[in-house]
């Protein structure tokens, strides 16, 4: 077994204690252990470049920086679905094998790629809030986080220590009529046996292109900003995709009958937007795909 796939493991089990809660102070989204109180127990979280924003489709100019690449987005991987206190997330089991996604270009550091860790989940109660970012001042029923790290660090938990150490593919979720894709009614399909069951749970094999269903287009918007949980540290390179994944009602539904292990919803598990403090927003408006 390749030692450094080992020790990149044992990093994300690291990352994801962290990034989840469990094992230091309590957080939430509501009452005392809400946004508002993060920053108590976790300083990163009253920074000045912080995570998620409302985004201006309408006055922000598009930039002509290259082209952003998804490498492996394609290959069917066998993946598990899994809760913790806030969220749910879906990752690959066999983190160790070659051909593991990864994304480079667009406007991150020349040559650096950043490979993918897992996704996770926001969403809210009803279908007009539920994303972290905001649109013109509109919210989506949903949003999800697709986390990779740059591959020059070792671990994900040391990538987390540096302002160039996180790339996040952000997608809302727009709630209505339609059908969801077959891989996400899939996943949301399986949430209520995650809930039943209480422990990891194989949902067969997954490639990270069907998932997006189409709208992986380049449009997207690009900032440098933070964990929208605690630790809140500001080691994100945020790429917030302006077309929204479309997805059924049906399935949002499954996500909000989702209970933590106190028997609390897990909805309402996006944070509020936070201020620009006049950083840079880049908007990347071009039809092409990447590959
Ligand atoms: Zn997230």
């Amino acid at each position: 077994m390749d030692l450094l796939k080992l020790i990149s493991a044992a990093g994300l089990l690291v990352f994801s204690v962290l990034t989840t809660g469990q094992k230091t102070a309590e957080w939430g989204y509501r009452g005392a252990y809400g946004p508002k109180y993060w920053n108590a127990s976790y300083p990163h979280c009253n920074g000045y470049q912080q995570s998620p924003l409302d985004l201006e489709t309408i006055s922000t100019e598009p930039s002509s920086y290259s082209l952003l690449y998804t490498k492996f987005y394609s290959v069917k991987k066998p993946a598990v679905l899994t809760k913790n206190e806030h969220t749910v997330v879906l990752s690959f089991k066999d983190y160790y094998s070659e051909r593991i996604p990864r994304v480079s270009g667009g406007n991150l550091p020349i040559g650096e790629k950043f490979e993918f860790s897992a996704i996770h989940f926001h969403w809210g109660q009803h279908s007009d809030l539920g994303s972290e970012h905001k649109f013109d001042g509109y919210s989506f029923a949903g949003e999800i986080h697709m986390i990779h790290f740059n591959r020059k660090y070792l671990t994900i938990q040391e990538a987390s220590l540096h302002a160039d150490g996180l790339l996040v593919l952000a997608f809302v979720l727009e709630a209505g009529l339609q059908n969801s894709s077959p891989t996400f009614s899939r996943i949301s399909k399986q949430l209520e046996l995650l809930q039943e069951e209480n422990k990891p749970y194989s949902i067969g094999e997954i490639d990270l292109n069907s998932i997006l269903d189409g709208v992986h287009h380049t449009n997207h918007f690009f900032y440098k900003g933070s964990l929208t949980t605690p630790p809140c540290s500001e080691n994100v390179f945020w790429h917030v995709f302006t077309h929204p994944i479309r997805v059924s009602e049906d399935d949002m539904m499954r996500f909000r009958d989702i209970r933590n292990d106190e028997g609390k919803y897990l909805s309402g598990n996006y944070r509020p937007t936070q201020k620009r403090n006049g950083r840079e927003i880049l908007l990347k408006n071009d039809s092409k795909r990447f590959k």
